[in-house]
């Protein structure tokens, strides 16, 4: 089973429950799930899980470069382009490696053979085991780097699961191309938010993503009590169940603070994330 924990707005403690939920469970299931920190341009999972790692892999793709000897201007290759990413300017074919996405489209088309194609590293991905055994991988996007995708990409193909091994991945925050990459082949999406306008209005468009995805859904709402009743309000209408409230409590802020999770802030919470992921598994059976 694959749960992807996503919040539409960043902040809403998506990775804290996240990592929560892989830590309820390492001593409940054989093997101990896997854990995928996809948020690659901040991830921090490893903070809270503490992985010792033990393998890292390089992630690239392969942008092209014209042999200007070769080359004509035909614009055959700025013409097949989806991305803006290659130009022809006069005598002159230019490369945007920034807006590249590494299809090979240009050199496949090219009628001169004037493209090679050369790798070009934008992150890595890591993996390692938590002193639970939870099974940790991340990936991590160079600084810089405009494309979390391919890193995703990398990370969800390379740490395969065991057999009948959960797999708890953490979503980068918001609903753009990174996030719908981690949530497809979901089964399940765990959305995380707060009861503020500004939570719902998030809190819509992922349940939108998630549902465009035929992925089912449940809410978790952290900071219970300190906002409106729009949340509730907007899940009871569209039949979204809420998992799980977290109090807003000082306690859990400075817990948080201290890279602390929410099972080690109140040990209760493994009982209750126990019994989300048994609604999940029950949900999707
Ligand atoms: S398709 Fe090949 S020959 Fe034509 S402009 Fe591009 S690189 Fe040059
Ligand atoms: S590899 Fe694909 S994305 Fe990159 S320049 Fe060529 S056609 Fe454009």
């Amino acid at each position: 089973m694959k749960i992807t924990i996503a919040s539409g707005k960043g902040g809403t403690g998506k990775t804290t429950i996240a990592t929560s939920l892989a830590l309820s469970l390492a001593a409940e299931l054989t093997p101990p799930p896997l854990f995928l920190d996809c948020d690659v341009e901040a991830p921090n999972a490893h903070l809270f899980l503490k992985p010792t790692f033990e393998q890292r892999q390089d992630v690239g793709i392969l942008i092209p470069r014209v042999d200007e000897a070769k080359c004509t201007h035909c614009g055959k290759c700025a013409e097949v382009c989806q991305y803006h990413a290659i130009a022809v300017l006069g005598t002159k074919t230019l490369v945007f490696p920034q807006l590249c996405h590494g299809c090979g489209s240009c050199t496949a088309l090219c009628p001169e053979h004037a493209i090679t194609e050369i790798p070009d590293v934008m992150g890595v991905v890591e993996r390692g085991v938590t002193p639970e055994g939870i099974s940790f991988a991340r990936g991590v996007l160079d600084v810089g780097e405009p494309m979390a995708v391919p890193v995703i990409r990398q990370l969800k193909k390379w740490a395969v699961p065991q057999p009948g091994q959960v797999v708890v991945r953490d979503a980068p925050p918001g609903t753009s191309c990174p996030v719908v990459k981690v949530m497809r082949g979901a089964d399940y999406v765990v959305l995380v938010t707060e009861p503020t306008p500004f939570g719902l209005h998030d809190l819509r468009l992922a349940v939108q993503v998630a549902r465009e995805l035929n992925i089912p859904v449940g809410v978790i709402i952290n900071r219970d009590g300190s906002g409106d009743a729009g949340v509730d309000e907007f899940c009871a209408a569209v039949g979204l169940p809420v998992l799980l409230r977290n109090p807003f409590e000082r306690a859990i802020a400075e817990g948080v603070a201290q890279g602390k999770n929410l099972v080690e802030i109140h040990p209760e919470y493994t009982a209750h994330f126990r019994q989300i992921f048994n609604q999940i598994t029950t949900a999707l059976s």
